[in-house]
């Protein structure tokens, strides 16, 4: 039997394995992806920031809502909300996002398989439910729990969250997102509220494993939507902290697979996305694992950084230490600086302008008493430029 031939496998054809397969495609390699699934169904949220949508040129017709608006809910239920005249979020629809995006690796030369699963690899040739091709590199964008990832002996990610939503007919603002932080709500991340389709909530939480998310997410839902019907459930897996190696010989890891994820929120698109763009370029490369090591940690890797360790002093904290944290962003001049220089991606740069200005440091110096030197360490190491 004559085994088909290409330079690179793609397995994977979430978002991030389009991408990384249309720029090698585009950079004149002769791409195959393998998507295990028949279709493209919903598996996130869709909150992006703007830049996600200018990086790939999404047209506007995928976006379902823009969010000008953030309402922070501590676990006293003293809400804050912050909004801002500019457009910080969008939310999108994820199952077009996803095939448009495999269609523009197709337009770009890369051949798509959807419904054929990738079962292992050995030396250049990957097993698959259709039976075996060879490759020269091949590129993991196969989601959290990367089957690449185990088959090139590379290390996984730090931690694996629960992630669950429930799609809720219910009224809400349009241009809003509600966040709720605490141990009762989501120990181990947040839960949210997002509008999307008219009259349609996307309401989920992400939590720590050996926590019942599913049992929280019911509870949160009596309290904030009583009543309200649930027309649809998403569940996944989300990876925090990238492993110290994601790239080996001629094996690359992306998105999920690679955890290139916001520690503070969860949400791979932009970075997971950002990291396939560079796995395509480095695999046109004679060396591709250390080129793409070294960059995507170059463009990601401090913003990854400074989330792991806001991540940590967040979930280190009591909820009334979290109560305070609330209380102070609703500083008006603070709210002001946050309305212009919030950051969906690059929270840290939020940071930076804030100590750059008198109610950065105020808020600093309210915090300390509550949260101890760990918040003044963590603002100056990112004001500085450490993380
Ligand atoms: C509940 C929830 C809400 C979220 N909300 C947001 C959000 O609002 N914003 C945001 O930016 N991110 C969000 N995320 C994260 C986001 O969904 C992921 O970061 C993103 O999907 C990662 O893209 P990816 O292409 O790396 O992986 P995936 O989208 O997981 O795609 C991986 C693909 O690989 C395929 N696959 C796996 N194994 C094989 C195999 N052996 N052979 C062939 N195919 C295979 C899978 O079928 C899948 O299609 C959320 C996650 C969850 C769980």
């Amino acid at each position: 039997m004559r085994v088909e031939a290409f330079d690179v496998v793609v397995v994977g054809g979430g978002p991030a394995g389009a991408v990384a397969a249309r720029t090698a495609a585009q950079g004149g390699a002769r791409v195959l992806v393998l998507e295990r699934a028949p279709s493209h169904p919903l598996r996130c949220t869709g909150l992006v920031s703007p830049r996600f949508l200018e990086a790939l040129h999404v047209p506007r017709a995928f976006v379902l809502r823009e969010i000008c608006g953030l309402r922070l809910v501590p676990p006293s239920g003293q809400a804050v909300e912050l909004r801002s005249a500019q457009v910080k979020g969008c939310v999108l629809d994820r199952p077009n996002l996803d095939r448009w995006l495999l269609g523009l690796a197709q337009e770009a030369g890369a051949e798509v398989r959807l419904g054929i699963k990738a079962l292992g690899t050995s030396k250049q040739m990957v097993t698959t439910s259709a039976g075996p091709v060879r490759s020269e590199r091949l590129i993991g964008a196969d989601g959290p729990v990367s089957g690449v990832c185990r088959w090139a002996g590379l290390p996984g990610p730090a931690e694996l969250l629960v992630g669950l939503q429930a799609l809720v007919a219910a009224p809400f603002p349009e241009d809003l997102v509600e966040v709720h932080l605490g141990q009762r709500v989501a120990p181990g991340l947040l839960a949210w509220v997002v509008p999307a389709e008219d009259g349609v909530l996307r309401v989920g939480l992400a939590t720590s494993k050996g926590h019942p998310a599913a049992e929280l997410l019911r509870q949160f839902l009596r309290r904030r939507f009583p009543g309200a019907p649930v027309v649809g459930w998403t569940a996944g897996l989300i990876p925090i902290g990238p492993p110290r190696k994601t790239a080996h010989g001629n094996v690359l890891l992306v998105g999920d697979a690679a955890a290139q994820v916001k520690p503070l929120t969860g949400g791979g698109l932009f970075f997971g996305t950002c990291g396939a763009r560079l796995a395509g370029q480095a695999v046109l490369r004679s060396e591709p694992a250390a080129w793409y090591e070294r960059s995507w940690r170059r463009t990601l890797g401090k913003e990854i950084t400074f989330g792991l360790r806001a991540r940590r002093l967040v979930l280190g904290l009591e909820d009334k230490q979290l109560d305070q944290l609330v209380k102070v962003l609703s500083d008006p001049a603070l709210r002001r600086l946050i309305a212009e220089k919030g950051d969906l991606d690059f929270p840290s740069r939020l940071v930076r302008a804030s100590l750059a200005r008198p109610e950065g440091w105020r808020a600093v110096v309210r915090l300390f008493p509550t949260l101890g030197p760990k918040v003044l360490g963590l603002a100056l190491a990112a004001s500085l430029g450490f993380c």
